[in-house]
């Protein structure tokens, strides 16, 4: 595709970014097939190549108009649409650069911008979380049903293994995850313990960034990438050998801080080494030997989050693993189409995400399965708010057979 970018934007690092991303694009559609939003809306406006046609303009100088941000924020920058592009157009990227480069050009409406910092100044801190949870259990009467059936509940606390294994690794516990369902980070560390790695936690636990990063606030999410890396690095020093997640929407924003601190001239190499040591717990566990107790032929309906697939690029791992100790795992239809969770958005595009989520748990449904696992707490959460059986994080799984 032919750009003329502005000058003055074409100058600078994202601007060169922008064009070279552009410049890949054929405009042959062949993604449209895959985006979420299209196939529900039918609207070239609401695909990929209508949304990076979008950004060209506004990027080559045409009128920020309020339509175009109303289709970039329909997108859940879920990267199904990189999967079917032939020509390797990196659209998660340039719908970034877009969304930022609007956020500055063009002032958002008031409630708008209040709803977004709203977010951003709970979700992120867990004891902020816990006490809105906690206030909102308090009020539900109060609360209209279309709100108080998304109110996650308080899991109890459970104990954590006590383990002084030689192999070590870092477990990012993850702001919403380590308030609403720690059982997720327990069974972790239950199963590690099993293949002989102990879990270092570091306190308080941090945000990895992603709410901010996405919601179009790099400042704050920078501050937070700083915060993991001076909190793990003196146990990156002593010897970790990995930062584990077990939600893979944070494990592809760690992975991210090279990009995201690339002007940082004092973070970028630690946060290139970061990047490298980071895994997802299906990556440790795949080269270890678990004994489990007896299979059952249960069906098993695995929901795969787009960040495991399009951002980790783990495609078929965590079904495979589960199919090798003995799970009876089913995919639904369209596995890659994206459950409407997508960090905040099911909260800022409620009609959109809720049509996708009732479609995915219809497709769920037909796996007629005894439980929905996944891995990621977000989908997992919105997963929760409407699914007919028990969901849980397939590590979950694991951890109740351990022998
Ligand atoms: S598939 Fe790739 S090249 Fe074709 S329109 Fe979409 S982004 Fe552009
Ligand atoms: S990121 Fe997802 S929603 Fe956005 S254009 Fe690509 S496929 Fe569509």
């Amino acid at each position: 595709m032919q750009t003329n970018l502005l000058q003055s934007f074409r100058n600078s690092s994202v601007g060169q970014e922008a064009e070279d991303i552009l410049r890949k694009c054929v405009h042959c559609g062949f993604c449209n097939a895959t985006c979420p939003t299209y196939q529900l809306l039918g609207d070239e406006a609401d695909g990929p190549r209508g949304r990076i046609y979008q950004i060209k303009e506004m990027l080559e100088g045409a009128p920020v108009a309020q339509l175009t941000r109303k289709h970039l924020d329909r997108c859940l920058l879920c990267r199904a649409c990189e999967t079917t592009c032939p020509s390797g157009v990196e659209y998660g990227r340039l719908a970034e650069i877009g969304q930022n480069y609007l956020e500055k050009e063009r002032a958002r409406p008031i409630v708008d911008k209040l709803k977004r910092q709203l977010i951003q100044s709970v979700f992120p801190y867990p004891w902020r979380v816990q006490l809105l949870v906690r206030l909102a259990t308090l009020f539900d009467p109060l609360i209209p049903q279309h709100l108080s059936c998304k109110l996650p509940t308080i899991q109890s606390t459970q104990s954590w293994p006590k383990t002084t294994h030689q192999r070590k690794v870092i477990l990012h516990e993850g702001c919403v995850q380590s308030v609403v369902e720690p059982g997720i980070n327990v069974a972790t560390a239950k199963v590690l313990d099993a293949v002989e790695i102990s879990v270092v936690r570091t306190a308080p636990v941090k945000c990895c960034g992603a709410l901010h990063y996405h919601l179009s606030s790099g400042k704050k999410a920078k501050q937070l990438a700083r915060d993991n890396i001076d909190q793990w690095w003196s146990h990156i020093e002593a010897g970790v050998e990995a930062i584990v997640s077990n939600a893979s929407g944070c494990g592809q924003m760690i992975q991210d801080y090279p990009h995201l601190l690339k002007d940082d001239a004092e973070y970028v190499s630690k946060a290139e080494k970061i990047a490298l040591m980071t895994v997802d717990i299906v990556q440790i566990l795949q080269k270890e030997t678990l004994h489990l107790g007896n299979s059952s032929e249960d069906i098993i309906a695995f929901q795969a989050p787009c960040s495991l697939q399009n951002g980790l690029q783990l495609i078929g791992q965590v079904e495979q693993f589960l199919g090798k100790l003995g799970f009876n795992v089913a995919l639904p239809e369209n596995p890659h189409l994206c459950c409407g969770s997508a960090g905040s958005y099911s909260i800022l595009q409620p009609e959109i995400s809720g049509q996708l989520l009732k479609n995915k748990v219809e497709a769920l449904d037909r796996c007629k399965p005894e439980s929905i696992v996944t891995a990621n707490i977000g989908c997992l959460l919105h997963l929760k708010t409407v699914a007919n059986v028990p969901v849980m994080h397939w590590i979950e799984l694991i951890a109740e057979k351990l022998q």
